[in-house]
């Protein structure tokens, strides 16, 4: 073989080699950057609500929120792989997860972020919409963006962003926030969710809110109208101090509103009726 052509061959090797580790870092810094656009944590901790002897919702309700729940956990879980991140299930089948369990999960990972998926339920039919809760401070950007997703994305009403003490959300040392994706006690939303595309456009909202959550306004004063880069942080509800007193008392409460007035109970307690079955 000519010496020229030799170097040329080696010309082209080394300029080859050189375009192919190119290519590779290109495409390293794209995936990091997927993933990290929000800035680190990158684990991203989902907990599906309920499972096994626990079904979740109200004694009687048709539609299983255990299975609901697993089931946009597991698309949400496919959508941030995708995306880069590093997923954890609390549960990934039918089983039984203690809520202590729960949260050792999440505190195990330091740079994690915690998305607990629920469904809500009450007694009375026509409650619907959307809520999503935080507890620390510092989930509140968390919470404001997975929201403005959910809530924005979902044909139902807006139930607002709400601070409230769940174990889950009160034991976990890092950003973490239920979403109650919708009452399956409503026929319309138990229709909804019952449909694979629903709970797919469910997981791609919750998904849109941990990608975006960096994007979150850090001052509740600023803008409430949206930009590319800029999603304001939502005003919430505090139910902090409701929290104990109604759960001491919902039994009590609901047994004897149910026989008085069963259809002007507002809103909010049927939602803490609900929810406090789901933390017992
Ligand atoms: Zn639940």
């Amino acid at each position: 073989m000519p010496a020229i052509f030799q170097q040329r061959c080696l010309f082209a090797a080394i300029l080859a080699g050189a375009l192919l580790l190119c290519d590779v870092s290109v495409a390293a810094t794209r995936s990091r950057d997927s993933s990290e656009q929000a800035g680190s944590p990158v684990t991203v901790v989902i907990d599906p609500g309920h499972g096994g002897h626990d079904r979740g919702g109200i004694p009687g309700q048709r539609v299983a929120e255990k299975e609901m729940t697993l089931d946009v956990a597991r698309r949400l879980k496919t959508l941030l792989v995708r995306s880069g991140y590093r997923v954890v299930m609390t549960r990934d089948s039918d089983v039984f997860v203690p809520l202590a369990s729960r949260v050792a999960i999440a505190n195990s990972y330091p740079n994690a972020i915690f998305v607990c998926i629920h469904f809500n339920s009450a007694k009375r039919m026509g409650a619907d919409g959307i809520e999503t809760y935080f507890y620390n401070r510092d989930s509140l950007p968390l919470a404001s963006a997975i929201h403005y997703f959910v809530a924005g994305g979902a044909p139902t009403s807006n139930r607002g962003v709400r601070r409230r003490g769940y174990y889950v959300l009160r034991k976990t040392k890092v950003p973490a926030v239920l979403v109650e994706c919708g009452f399956l006690t409503n026929p319309t939303e138990a229709a909804y969710a019952q449909t694979a595309s629903y709970r797919q456009k469910l997981a791609e909202e919750i998904a849109a809110g941990v990608e975006k959550r960096s994007a979150v306004a850090t001052r509740p004063d600023t803008t409430r109208v949206a930009t590319s880069e800029n999603i304001p942080l939502q005003p919430y509800i505090d139910q902090t101090r409701v929290a104990k007193a109604s759960r001491h008392r919902s039994k009590r409460f609901h047994r004897k509103s149910a026989r008085k007035k069963k259809s002007s109970k507002p809103a909010s307690s049927e939602a803490s009726a609900a929810s406090s079955k789901q933390e017992g």
